[in-house]
């Protein structure tokens, strides 16, 4: 027999499963490469200390995804989606030339 308090059960218990299935899919998501041919064209690499100073002039220190507005992820962790390479992961401490500051 369903119940009114069974369907709010069933709504809360679906709608956790699928905010599992968004967070699993994103950690799923491939790992960008450095020699993806969008990655090179954008000079990305997964550790900011690697940037190419005298081809990308704009890096300054302290600039990493972790803090670029287009890292995917509200809390520190150590890889997350990218928009910019069709929701591959890069890493945080990665870097590259579409580096924009998240808003504070
Ligand atoms: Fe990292 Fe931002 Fe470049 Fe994406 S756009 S790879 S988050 S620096």
């Amino acid at each position: 027999m369903n119940t009114r308090r069974d369907f709010i059960r069933l709504a809360a218990l679906s709608g956790a499963a699928a905010l599992a299935h968004r967070q699993a899919s994103a950690a799923d998501a491939p790992v960008l490469d450095e020699k993806d041919p969008q990655a090179v064209a954008l000079g990305y690499v997964a550790d900011a200390t690697r940037v190419n100073k005298a081809k990308y002039p704009n890096y300054a220190p302290g600039q990493a995804c972790a803090n670029c507005q287009f890292y995917q992820a509200k809390t520190a962790v150590p890889m997350a989606p990218c928009p910019l390479y069709g929701g591959k992961q890069v890493a945080a401490k990665g870097w590259c030339s579409a580096y924009a500051k998240k808003a504070a």
